[in-house]
């Protein structure tokens, strides 16, 4: 199983990704976490992306596609994996066909989790309320400035690809707003429709 997760910032698609883990023994790939990761060793890549990050803007295609390209050769990627965070421009999902087609891979799906984005500025909100209550450290984008500037990178540069996957006959939506079980109950329910069926209108 090959998953693509598409939604704005706080549309739970972390959440949902990691059940989709255990449901189908695949991994997850995060590259939002793979680059704080790279942030917090201070490799090359992570220097790079550090500044742009915090300011809720995207990295580089050419990064993000390196990483990707590097990390779905690795053996435990070799069962399925679920993309969480990429592609999120029309360029790197050129980018993820090709590698895919050059290994003889394809996508079974990728699954929209449709959000009010009114809501999700409050999600994030309370998220951070509730870390400095706890006496931790917020990702320096969860502010309401880079979120503003993570939700308009959304619209302009990731939201094309609802379009992209739905001409492909590969885009499944559900409803991010429903609790997190009934989403994953939806997410199960459209994947076990199979990948046949004709591409939705959105
Ligand atoms: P969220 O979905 O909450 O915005 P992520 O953890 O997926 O958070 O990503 C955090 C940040 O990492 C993004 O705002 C961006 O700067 C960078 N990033 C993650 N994935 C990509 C990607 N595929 N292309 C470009 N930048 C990315």
């Amino acid at each position: 199983m090959r998953l693509i997760l598409l939604g704005p910032p706080g549309a739970g698609k972390g959440t949902q990704a990691q059940r989709l883990v255990e449901k189908y023994h695949i991994v997850q790939l995060s590259t939002g976490d793979m680059l704080r990761a790279a942030v917090a060793a201070g490799t090359p890549v992570g220097l790079k992306a550090k500044e742009i990050m915090a300011r809720g803007e995207l990295v580089p295609d050419e990064v993000v596609v390196a990483i990707i390209a590097d990390r779905i050769e690795k053996p435990d990627a070799r069962n399925g994996f679920i993309l969480d965070g990429f592609p999120r421009t029309v360029p790197q999902a050129e980018a993820l066909d090709r590698l895919l087609r050059e290994r003889g891979l394809r996508l079974d799906a990728a699954v929209e989790l449709k959000v009010d984005e009114a809501i999700l500025l409050g999600r994030v909100e309370r998220r951070v309320a509730e870390m400095k209550a706890r006496g931790e450290a917020a990702r320096a984008d969860d502010n309401p400035e880079s979120l503003k500037k993570r939700l308009e990178a959304y619209r302009a540069q990731t939201a094309p690809l609802v379009r992209f996957y739905a001409d492909q006959g590969l885009l499944r939506s559900v409803d991010g707003m429903a609790s997190i079980d009934e989403v994953t109950a939806a997410i199960g329910r459209v994947l076990s429709e199979g990948a046949s069926r004709a591409p939705t209108a959105s």
